[in-house]
């Protein structure tokens, strides 16, 4: 038995429907559900599952992996793909070439590829904090620089994202109000963070983009051979 027979390829259609009207409660308890965009990360999951989760009215959903994501793109072209995960410079243009939105632009130098690829869907840049070794993502001072060079290429600036860390020298919701008050410093609309542990408290702090995985969809099988 390989460790994927472990896991159902998705939940019930009853039980996907049952998560997201639960996750949906808990964002009503603290902002106006139209003020938030929920992202479905469905890394790992079968195309399946985006078809179930179409079906519940998701239409933004989030991949870590040009391959399984182009892969996914090709099969389904009603819904919207955001690309969340490490950037590959030599990946980048396939992956601009289906995604929406690409959430984890983490140097100037993909910024540039971006540009020069005409790219016109959303682009947020990744946020480190300073303390934080070995993520992706433009370290405080070096920011500005990454906001400056988007606009001034003429790329769609629209927000920041921030992934809260354990090892990070700031707790979560330090973390996030900071990440909401970079995107105010710089007039930047939409905060992407929270996943599925911290989502509540990112919401408390003004995040406008949920990527959650895991409480939607239940335990990631394991990721496919894509990359
Ligand atoms: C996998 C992933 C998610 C979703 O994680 P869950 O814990 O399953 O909600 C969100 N954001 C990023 C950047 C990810 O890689």
């Amino acid at each position: 038995m390989s460790e994927s027979d472990n896991y159902p390829e998705h939940l019930s259609r009853e039980e996907l429907r049952n998560r997201l009207e639960g996750v949906k409660e808990r964002i009503s308890k603290v902002v106006s559900l139209s003020s938030i965009r929920i992202i479905c990360v469905t890394k790992g999951f079968p195309v399946a599952t985006v078809e179930s989760m179409r079906e519940l009215e998701v239409y933004d959903f989030g991949e870590n992996y040009q391959q399984e994501l182009s892969s996914k793109a090709a099969n389904l072209e009603d819904v919207r793909w955001h690309f969340i995960g490490t950037i590959q410079r030599s990946k980048l243009k396939k992956i601009a070439e289906v995604s929406s939105a690409i959430h984890s632009l983490s140097r100037v130098s993909e910024i540039r590829d971006l540009a020069r690829l005409k790219y016109q869907g959303e682009v947020f840049l990744q946020v480190r904090s300073d303390e934080e070794v070995g993520r992706n993502g433009f370290r405080l001072q070096e920011l500005e620089e990454g906001v400056d060079t988007s606009r001034n290429l003429g790329l769609n600036l629209v927000g920041l994202m921030g992934i809260a860390s354990i090892t990070s020298g700031y707790r979560a919701p330090e973390f996030f109000r900071l990440v909401r008050d970079l995107c105010d410093r710089y007039g930047l609309k939409r905060c992407s963070m929270g996943m599925s542990d911290d989502f509540d408290v990112a919401l408390a702090n003004g995040a406008t983009d949920l990527r959650l995985g895991r409480v939607l969809l239940g335990p990631r099988p394991t990721l496919r051979s894509y990359n």
